[in-house]
């Protein structure tokens, strides 16, 4: 965004770039590991590392970090691609961690002669107790002091598949009374002997991320290599692998990971709702996925425009889920088109209006933007209107239909309710109005006051859809914090999905899925993917005001 100040990273770029600093060069990296979908706090690091680049006129890479072949899957793969360019960025090259296992595995036979790295025999819970505390210095295994040549030969036969999972690792000789635990003694690679989505049955032994992600970053000639922050206390072992194999210098900083108010988004706690089928799929609606996002009728433009409102910070914060809404409804206001959808109906008759006359209305499809243009609707003697918008018994300045009340219907005319129609339990099942024939268009000759306007839909032009209404999927402003012992789905909301029959302007029928809507008066809703020709499916993007501000 033009004219604000700028965050911590581009001054860090700037001040690189005043120095002549790769020649002036920015090069970053989107950097997933493709074993989940992408989330909104995805999205926020996509918009950084994309931005960035194309505010420095620099390259921006898709790195896949596949270095668990246990949990990674091209379907993942796929989505990522898929997500990013949705989100309106093209990466400069696209590469796999597994692209360079070679080049790795060469890099820790180097560090092996150079003594820096041995293959460890201990097991996890040795080395768990081996490790010590924060308080309480480390022991080195015992097989630290193991000769180059031995080392050497075990780290060939680890990679020809010799050994079992876990038998053996090969460990960076770090310092083991460190404060920072990360430095005692770091796995450089672990015995893994299943297929990798990319390389099959070639590797048994994958690097760990501290060992492979700097060397990745150098071998791209990543320039800055952007994380969130608890990978602050990792930036030691970046360095140092860098260092001592001189390899181009890549430089990590960290920014403060985005966190959203009633939403959870580690990708283990989604796939868990996945998993257990609290939610219909990684992209359910209600998910903070951008698939969900998108299913749910979220732009790219919304999210970027959230992203950058959210800004870069350099502590840990929790953004309000009501900032997500908001950017969402400043970009749907200006393209939405408008359209008249009822979805809790009580019938009118209009007892003087002909039988049989079917007139075609104008209305405007929005009036954000001109050319958007208008559309024909067609009114005719019974329509549906909100039951909401009638009350037999108003309280004051209730301005919209009630008995012996005049309404404005949306470019329509003005009616006034006359009576009402029950049923055995006493519920108003219809109300009979008269119109007002010289009121067409809004508004009557002789300049009589209406002041309530409601929307409506004629009834048998209306088409029938199922509409899906979300609302927040916790409660609770920090679901993850639940009481010692309780799971965290407890704080689930149960009425986060509401089902209901609406009554449509009848073009919506044809409407195409992720098309969006604002329906007058309710919100904005959007065309979802089990719509079937002649059985519309829509889904609530979002109410049209914050209805659960505080
Ligand atoms: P999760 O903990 O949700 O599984 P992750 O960090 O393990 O996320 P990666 O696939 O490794 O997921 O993330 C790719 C990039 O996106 C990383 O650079 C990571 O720092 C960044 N990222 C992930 N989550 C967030 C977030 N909430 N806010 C900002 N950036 C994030
Ligand atoms: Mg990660
Ligand atoms: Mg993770």
């Amino acid at each position: 965004v033009e004219g604000r100040s700028l965050n911590f990273i581009e001054e860090f770029i700037e001040e690189d770039i005043r120095n002549g600093k790769h020649a002036g060069r920015v090069h970053t990296r989107f950097p997933p590991e493709p074993n989940g979908y992408l989330h909104i706090g995805h999205a926020k690091s996509i918009c950084l590392n994309f931005g960035l680049a194309k505010k420095y006129g620099g390259k921006c890479n898709l790195r896949f970090d596949d270095t668990n072949p246990a949990k990674e899957d091209v379907e993942y793969v796929d989505s990522i691609k898929e997500d990013v360019n949705w989100l309106g960025f093209q990466w400069d090259a696209e590469y796999y961690a597994s692209d360079y296992f070679e080049q790795l595995y060469e890099w820790a036979v180097v560090l092996i002669k150079k003594g820096k790295a041995y293959v460890d025999d201990i097991n996890q819970e040795q080395m768990r107790e081996y490790r010590g505390t924060v308080n309480v210095a480390g022991k080195e295994s015992p097989f630290r002091s193991r000769s180059v040549e031995e080392n050497l030969d075990l780290f060939t036969r680890m990679r020809n598949g010799e050994f079992k999972d876990g038998e053996k690792v090969l460990r960076f000789k770090g310092d083991m009374t460190s404060p920072n635990m990360l430095l005692r003694d770091p796995l450089m690679y672990r015995i893994i002997h299943t297929d990798h989505h990319r390389t099959g049955d070639k590797w048994c032994i994958y690097p760990m991320y501290d060992y492979a992600h700097g060397q990745c970053d150098s071998l791209e000639k990543i320039t800055h290599s952007i994380c969130t922050l608890e990978f602050e206390v990792h930036r030691p072992l970046y360095e140092w692998f860098i260092k001592e194999l001189e390899i181009f210098p890549s430089r990590q900083i960290e920014f403060a990971r985005l966190n959203i108010t009633n939403t959870v988004m580690s990708k283990r706690k989604l796939l868990e709702l996945v998993k257990t089928g609290l939610v219909n799929g990684w992209d359910d609606p209600r998910m903070p996925t951008i698939g969900g996002l998108r299913r749910r009728g979220y732009t790219p433009e919304s999210i970027r425009l959230f992203a950058d409102k959210v800004g870069i910070a350099r502590r840990d914060n929790v953004i309000d889920l009501s900032l997500l809404e908001f950017c969402l409804r400043e970009d749907l206001n200006k393209r939405a088109e408008r359209r008249m959808a009822v979805l809790n109906p009580l019938k009118v008759v209009i007892t003087n209006y002909p039988e049989g006359l079917v007139e075609e209305m104008d209305a405007i499809n929005n009036p954000e933007d001109e050319t958007a243009g208008k559309r024909k609707v067609s009114f005719s003697r019974e329509l549906y209107i909100e039951r909401d918008d009638f009350m037999e018994v108003p309280p004051k300045k209730f301005f919209r239909l009630a008995p012996g009340q005049e309404v404005r219907l949306r470019y329509a005319y003005f009616i006034k309710c006359e009576s009402v129609v029950k049923d055995a339990n006493g519920e108003v099942t219809e109300v009979h109005c008269t119109y007002d024939p010289a009121s067409r268009g809004g508004n009557s000759p002789d300049g009589r006051k209406v002041q309530g306007t409601i929307h409506w839909v004629s009834a048998q032009h209306a088409v029938k859809a199922e509409v899906r209404l979300f609302d927040r999927m916790f409660l609770g402003e920090n679901p993850e914090d639940v009481p010692e012992g309780q799971d965290w789905k407890i704080n689930l909301n149960p009425d986060s999905l509401k089902v209901v029959t609406g009554y449509l302007e009848p073009s919506l029928a044809e409407a195409k899925n992720l098309e969006k809507f604002q329906f007058e008066r309710i919100g904005y809703f959007c065309v979802d993917k089990d719509s079937k020709p002649g059985k519309p499916v829509f889904n609530r993007t979002t109410t049209l005001k914050d209805s659960w501000a505080k």
